[in-house]
């Protein structure tokens, strides 16, 4: 590819992890104490993040995948229900629906962040669901129950939490927030997972959230994730599974200390869904950076709506709503492709020409040949999820790369656009 814009000196890659000396330090602590896995500093970290979020309680797991599957087991779901989700999502989100032999249904999104919307939600409950008189929603053609909605808060962006509570009040639903990417957002300012997020008139309906610590994540334990809720039988059921359905899993840890016992009862079929300490020593060091990380996220993210704000004959920004804060985990453009010569495709060719790594996140779930025949959604189905794709470049925001280096990407990008300009 000739060009005469010159590429950046060398890779900016999409989403490197940022590991310091703390870090390495805190392991080789965890390493040489002995405890390898759930421990001292497993517990440290969940009570650190339910105090940081405002929840009653945390529960800490190997990934968000298990938090949410936790989050599914514990709601209820099971064969004959279904849940309403977005299909702008990562497998994780409608596979765990799926685990329970449950049905995801599909609701578009909000082009203007990606997340689930509202409006689609209501509607597709409105057209496709009746309310019972036994308090149930049922889907008028599957005849299942639907029991909950999953939002996802996309890119780090809260879903509109206040309009969904309204339909879950309504409808009878409980509510399970895929917060993958949004540790340290907040919504009216509240972090996602304080539990006063809740309205009080949804006091009987549940309320969980799930969050990723995944290597690419906003908060990295190379593998991890987070179940927040209330205090009480949920929370205590959710981490007897996560270790087995050993019913007392506290200890299963503290069974080799000096009063430990060997004595143990497995009350129900659960999983091996538990945080090494290992995990958490990464993760509590990470935890003291988190609002830094944020920070350069947000401050990454300013330089490409700078660079691309004269661009709106070619581009769309992200936008981010009133009263939010935004964690930046993704920065979404995307391209207006009726105003420029090249193609989505093309353009990231382009930016990976100029040492730029960018991404889609995501490829709409139905699209996928497992969902295409699971579900057998039609293309069409969902027009601003798929739209929202088509033209999707996510550009790298990640803490590791210099303000420098992501002003020069931006600047790369915005010239790259304009010599595309029809
Ligand atoms: C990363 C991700 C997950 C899964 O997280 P893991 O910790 O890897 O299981 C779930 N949902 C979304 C939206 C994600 O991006």
């Amino acid at each position: 590819m000739t060009s005469d814009i010159k590429p950046l000196d060398s890779f900016l890659s999409f989403a490197p992890p940022l590991m310091g000396e703390e870090e390495i330090a805190e392991v080789s602590e965890t390493l040489r104490s002995g405890w390898l896995t759930t421990g001292p500093r497993t517990e440290r970290f969940e009570k650190e993040l339910a105090a940081l979020v405002g929840a009653g309680q945390a529960l800490a797991v190997n990934s968000c995948t298990a938090a949410l599957h936790l989050g599914l087991q514990v709601l209820g779901l099971g064969p004959g229900h279904g849940v309403v989700t977005t299909p702008l999502t990562f497998a994780s989100t409608a596979h765990v629906i799926m685990y329970q032999r449950a049905r995801p249904f599909f609701a578009d999104i909000d082009p203007a962040t990606g997340n689930l919307s509202p409006r689609a939600v209501r509607r597709f409950l409105e057209e496709e669901c009746l309310r019972g008189g036994d308090g149930l929603t049922r889907h008028r053609v599957t005849g299942d129950i639907v029991k909950a909605i999953l939002p996802v808060h996309y890119g780090g962006h809260p879903a509109d939490l206040a309009e969904l509570w309204e339909t879950a009040l309504e409808w009878g639903l409980d509510m399970l927030e895929d917060a993958a990417h949004a540790i340290g957002a907040a919504y009216r300012g509240r972090p996602l997972g304080h539990s006063g997020l809740k309205p009080a008139a949804a006091g009987h309906l549940m309320s969980l959230t799930a969050f990723s610590f995944y290597a690419t994540k906003n908060l990295a334990t190379g593998e991890g994730g987070l179940l927040t809720g209330p205090e009480g039988d949920l929370m205590e059921r959710a981490r007897v599974l996560s270790m087995y359905g050993i019913s007392d899993s506290r200890r299963i840890w503290g069974r080799y200390a000096p009063k430990g016992s060997w004595v143990y009862d497995v009350a129900e079929l659960g999983f091996k869904y538990n945080m090494m300490d290992i995990q958490a020593a990464l993760g509590l060091r990470q935890l003291e950076k988190l609002p830094r990380f944020i920070a350069a996220r947000a401050a990454h993210a300013a330089l490409y709506q700078r660079a691309f704000a004269g661009l709106e004959d070619l581009v769309r920004r992200p936008e981010t709503k009133a009263g939010v804060d935004h964690a930046w985990h993704l920065y979404p453009l995307r391209l207006k492709p009726e105003a420029l010569t090249i193609g989505r495709d093309e353009f990231i060719e382009e930016l990976r020409a100029h040492n730029i790594g960018a991404s889609v996140l995501f490829i709409p779930l139905h699209y996928h040949s497992f969902y295409r025949a699971a579900l057998g959604y039609a293309e069409g189905s969902f027009p601003e999820a798929e739209n929202f794709f088509k033209n999707l470049v996510n550009l790298p925001v990640a803490p590791a790369h210099s303000p420098e280096r992501v002003g020069q990407a931006a600047e790369i990008a915005a010239r790259l656009l304009k010599k595309h300009r029809r």
